[in-house]
């Protein structure tokens, strides 16, 4: 359909029909215990489906199905360059899926539909550029051949960690499972996937398509259920080898407790931000102002990444944040089906509550509410909240210092670039910043020393679309890393194998 408006997206969207069950060893089935519960549209506050609610028992037979298939071989010593193909046939079908993905994928998060649809950076055609990517580099890893003596051999290979879960979260729900699906499957492991209770559909929906294109029952587990039962049960497995989450850093601290309670099995965590955006007076203002604005208000500020501390010189301080709040009005909320809309609700009230909570504190706190601060009516049902800057914030105050998770910018100034680069690195977290100027000299000065996972010159979110920079944070941002070939040293371990010939 070309141009599809809000009343064609909502006809589809009542035409949809929707999977909610696990996907184990290869079937779609219900769970054990027959409970379900509804994934709900964060636009209407409505049910889209009763989803399995996977407990324990759905979990045991996951990991046997995981371990079973792993132990086959028929993926995990499958010829790379047949893992790739069949990789690349998944994608393809998600292509040929991508308006019913993307319309799913916007239902269930409250995504606008020109987020979900974008070809460029949305959220369906980056997840099929990450599969095929990643694909691509299977049959391209090279072991490596030690320096020994005469007959004498030494391999240092890579070899698949075994059954991974792979956890996920609710703000960019088919984008972080391509990052974590395409090189642990790759890497020959087989995989449990539970993702975020409030968004399952699109992983569920994605599961059967995989096996259309080829992947052998049991390599891949899709089980929806809550994090609190099913998500600890599979943290304290003793069958699972590794867990690769992206969530909350309390939550990836837990499953480090988990894994030290149990098994050891390798964590990697992609967690929390509170990223700091420094803008000097000689940046190209405009540019820095509207780029502001999308790293804060992009997905109602639901992103890890968020440049949610503005990090501003004193003396443009005034005129930069007269920009931000011209440019902020692009930002308001719509209807997530209507093509026009850049920005949806909050996922559910409890996140919307929490966001305005924040807003308070930062206000008793002393902070200046520049713009916004309160909730904007758009859909019945949904729980919207109005593009929102807060001035006069120290960065010792719990807006600076707490991931907000909303469409909130905490605006503080600095004077000298040391200045600036304390505040950016007072911060548990660590994921990413930018810095904006163009002397080349303070450009290189202040992103070398903010201590950060990803930092960007001029710009920000402008690799993301790339899938060949790593992506992950350092502190309590985490440890682990997606995208680009660094993403298989997490699912892979080095084995080294040596040889007498003699
Ligand atoms: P969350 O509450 O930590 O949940 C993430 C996932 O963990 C969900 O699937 C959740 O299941 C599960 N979970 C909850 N409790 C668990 C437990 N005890 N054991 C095992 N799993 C458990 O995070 P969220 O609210 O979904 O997502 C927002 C957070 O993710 C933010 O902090 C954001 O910064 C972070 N994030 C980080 C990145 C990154 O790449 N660094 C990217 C996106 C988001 P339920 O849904 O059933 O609770």
């Amino acid at each position: 359909m070309s141009n599809p408006t809000l009343a064609d997206w909502q006809q589809r969207a009542v035409a949809l029909k929707i999977e909610g069950r696990a996907f184990i060893d290869g079937r779609y089935v219900d769970p054990v215990s027959g409970q379900r519960r509804p994934t709900r549209n964060p636009a209407t506050g409505k049910a889209l489906v009763e989803v399995a609610s996977c407990g324990p028992e759905d979990a045991d037979l996951a990991v046997e199905a995981a371990r079973t298939a792993f132990a086959s071989g028929a993926w995990s010593r499958m010829h790379p360059a047949k893992r790739k193909e069949v990789l690349l046939r998944w994608a393809d079908q998600i292509e040929a899926h991508w308006e019913e993905l993307a319309l799913l994928e916007s239902l269930d998060c409250g995504k606008p539909i020109s987020c979900t649809m974008d070809d460029d950076g949305g959220d369906v055609h980056s997840s099929i550029r990450t599969m095929r990517w990643t694909a691509e580099a299977i049959d391209k890893m090279f072991g490596e051949v030690i320096p020994s003596a005469d007959r004498t051999l030494g391999l240092v290979t890579r070899v698949p960690v075994g059954v991974v879960v792979a956890i996920t979260p609710w703000n960019y729900p088919l984008a972080t499972t391509a990052w974590k699906l395409a090189p642990a499957l790759g890497a020959g492991n087989s995989v449990i996937l539970k993702p975020a209770s409030n968004t399952p559909l699109s992983a569920i929906r994605i599961a059967g398509l995989a096996k259309e294109a080829g992947l052998p029952d049991g390599v891949l587990n899709v089980l929806p259920g809550s994090g609190a039962v099913l998500g600890e049960h599979l943290g304290l497995h003793d069958g699972v080898d590794c867990i690769t989450f992206t969530g909350s850093t309390p939550i990836g601290k837990q499953l480090m407790v988990y894994s030290g309670q149990s098994n050891l099995k390798r964590i990697y965590n992609e967690l929390g931000g509170k990223s700091a955006y420094i803008v000097f007076p000689d940046a190209d203002l405009e540019r820095a102002a509207a780029r502001q604005c999308a790293a804060i208000f992009f997905n109602t500020g639901q992103t890890c990444t968020a440049g949610s501390r503005l990090v501003v010189h004193e003396d443009i301080h005034d005129r930069f944040v007269a920009m931000l709040t011209d440019e902020a009005r692009n930002w308001m909320p719509g209807d997530p089906l209507d093509p026009r809309t850049l920005v949806g609700p909050c996922i559910d009230r409890a996140q919307f509550d929490s966001v305005d909570q924040y807003v308070q504190i930062g206000l008793e706190e002393g902070a200046t509410l520049a713009f916004g601060g309160r909730r904007v009516e758009v859909t019945e049902g949904g729980h919207y909240y109005h593009p929102t800057i807060l001035t006069d914030v120290t960065n010792g105050m719990r807006v600076a210092q707490e991931e907000i998770f909303g469409p909130v910018l905490a605006v503080i100034r600095f004077r000298t670039a040391e200045e600036a680069i304390a505040i950016a690195n007072d911060s548990i977290y660590a994921l990413a910043g930018a810095v904006w100027t163009r002397d080349l000299r303070t450009a290189h000065f202040v992103a070398d020393r903010v201590v950060t996972g990803n930092m960007n010159v001029n710009c920000y979110f402008a690799c993301d679309n790339q899938i060949t920079m790593p992506f992950g944070g350092m502190k309590q941002s985490g440890n682990g890393r997606d995208k680009s070939m660094h993403a298989f040293d997490d699912y892979t371990e080095l084995k080294s194998t040596f040889f007498d010939l003699s």
